[in-house]
Parts: structure tokens; C-alpha cells; sequence
């Protein structure tokens, strides 16, 4: 079933973490600060996946 609404969120692509700092502050567009991953340290880019597949992005990474 699919109830939810895409949603999409970014997604550390080395260890499938997404409890990542969240970046909506105008400024932050202007002059982006590189995003960390608070898990494994990784910083970079982050793609942004639907949430509906987290799970199979973590599948992915194993
Ligand atoms: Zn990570």
C-alpha cells in the first residue's frame, strides 16, 4: 500500500544513515556548508532518495 506522499530525504551513501543536519536557512542555500555524516563522518554529497526506499538503499550497501 502505498498511503504516503513522496517524501524525500538525504541519505548518507557510504552507511545508508539519514540523521543528517537538515539545511532550510536561506543562508545556508546562498553559501551551503558541506553536510556531515554524524554516523560514519562522511562528508560530501548526499543524494536525496525517496523514503519508501531507504530500506532497499541499505540492502544495496551491504
Ligand atoms: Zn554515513
Amino acid at each position: 500500500m502505498k498511503s504516503n506522499k513522496n517524501q524525500y530525504t538525504k541519505i548518507c551513501p557510504k552507511c545508508g544513515n539519514i540523521d543528517l543536519p537538515i539545511k532550510t536557512d536561506f543562508v545556508e542555500i546562498l553559501a551551503p556548508t558541506p553536510e556531515k555524516c554524524r554516523k560514519c563522518g562522511y562528508t560530501g554529497l548526499f543524494p536525496e532518495i525517496n523514503i519508501n526506499e531507504i530500506e532497499e538503499f541499505r540492502e544495496s550497501l551491504k
